[in-house]
């Protein structure tokens, strides 16, 4: 037989998979994959599901349903302040996943260069491997993941088409500062180049501090393509619905890729979407202050067992270092351990590294879960360790 794609021959399935089915097997608390284990708001669901019975069943426009492109337009501006053009700049993809590849289809050619920030989120590499372009890969040092920003720059050349990259940050929960997003900016305008920017965790920080998009500054509104997620938005990860803003020069082009990898994406769903998008304040508060509650509460229960916790500002993640408990293994040994023997699952962090420089003593849990289960999970872990 023929040979079959070389990159997708070498690589595995994504760790969230592995991981979840090992926590099935062993019937352990999920804190692996990040899906949160209640329902999204319940007038969002009621939304799609009324949607569904009104016969509008068939193919959505292409570039996503008006309701929700003008609604995505509407929150730029309310959370934001950026003037977005609906009909020019805004495309619905199934999923912010889609949305990644579909940014980097529009812009990137075979061989060129795609800088992406180590750790990093699981598809980056393959989507900037899969179009022929290749990734120039920074690296951030924990504990605290400052951006380097000599090599950085050295990063940046004449191939350079793209950065990519995601903050609020997962794994690690950074969210970029705003002197850093400064620094990343001068270098997409010094070098002609574009930003792809991840922002799917937007909605999902604390401790008061802002979300501030690439997009936003200065230089930045034509060369930066702005992805978020419905999934993390509200509480709803298998819908599958994610949007890009970008200026109307990029849009074709990142609707063209859209038409040829999924065409268009469940009009329910996108109709309920942009009725979530409108809800108010409150909502957008209650969900990172109920999320900030659940980082607290395992922060505090990991760190009694012993772990080291790295700070995490935003998203459904934090980064811990279990040197302290003494475990003789890697990340992946470690995760498996606690998976089969103290009945709670972890994710390895080195799975975000596609170099060969992974720490090997850090695994990430999730808090999207009910407080009685984060409490199951840490007293699970305190009798395993005996500590
Ligand atoms: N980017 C990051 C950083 C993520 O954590 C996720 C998680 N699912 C995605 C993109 C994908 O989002 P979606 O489920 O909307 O495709
Ligand atoms: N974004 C989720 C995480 O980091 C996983 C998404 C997936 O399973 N593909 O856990």
């Amino acid at each position: 037989m023929r040979g079959t794609n070389t990159y997708l021959g070498s690589i595995g399935t994504t760790i969230f998979s592995v991981m979840s089915a090992l926590a099935n097997e062993h019937r352990s608390i999920n804190l692996g994959q990040g899906f949160p284990d209640t329902e999204g708001p319940a007038d969002v669901i009621q939304a799609a599901a009324d949607a569904l019975k009104d016969s509008r069943n068939q193919y959505p426009p292409m570039p996503g349903v008006p309701e929700l492109r003008q609604a995505v337009a509407a929150s730029n501006r309310r959370f934001y302040g950026l003037d977005v053009d609906w009909a020019k700049e805004v495309t619905v993809t199934s999923g912010a996943t889609e949305a990644i590849i579909a940014s980097l289809m529009a812009v990137v050619d075979p061989g060129d260069e795609v800088v992406l920030i180590e750790p990093l989120y699981d598809t980056y590499v393959p989507a900037v491997r899969l179009l022929g372009a290749i990734p120039r890969i920074v690296c951030l040092t924990p504990p605290l993941w400052d951006l380097p920003r000599a090599e950085l720059a050295a990063a940046f050349g004449p191939k350079t088409k793209a950065i990519l990259f995601n903050s609020p940050m997962n794994p690690t929960g950074k969210v970029f500062t705003a002197d850093e997003l400064g620094f990343i900016a001068g270098l997409v305008e010094r070098h002609d180049t574009y930003a792809i920017c991840d922002e799917v965790y937007e909605h999902l920080i604390f401790d008061g501090l802002p979300h501030i998009p690439l997009m936003a500054l200065p230089g930045m509104r034509q060369r930066t393509m702005r992805i978020g997620s419905a999934g993390k938005t509200f509480s709803l990860t298998g819908w599958k619905v994610g949007y890009v803003t970008a200026a109307a020069a990029l849009t074709p082009l990142i609707q063209k890729a859209h038409q040829n990898l999924t065409f268009t994406t469940a009009p329910n769903l996108q109709r309920a979407v942009a009725m979530g998008l409108a809800k108010d304040d409150a909502y957008f508060a209650s969900l990172s202050d109920g999320l900030q509650a659940r980082r607290n509460q395992l922060a505090d229960g990991l760190a009694s067992i012993g772990f080291g916790v790295l700070p995490a500002q935003g998203t459904y993640f934090i980064t811990t270092d279990f040197t302290p408990l003494g475990f003789k293994g890697d990340d992946v040994a470690f995760c498996r351990h606690i998976t089969q023997h103290a009945g709670v699952t972890a994710i390895p962090v080195s799975a975000f590294y596609d170099g060969p420089d992974a720490p090997r003593h850090y695994a990430r849990f999730a808090f999207c879960k009910r407080e009685e289960i984060l409490a199951e999970a840490i007293a699970r872990l305190k009798r395993h360790f005996g500590t």
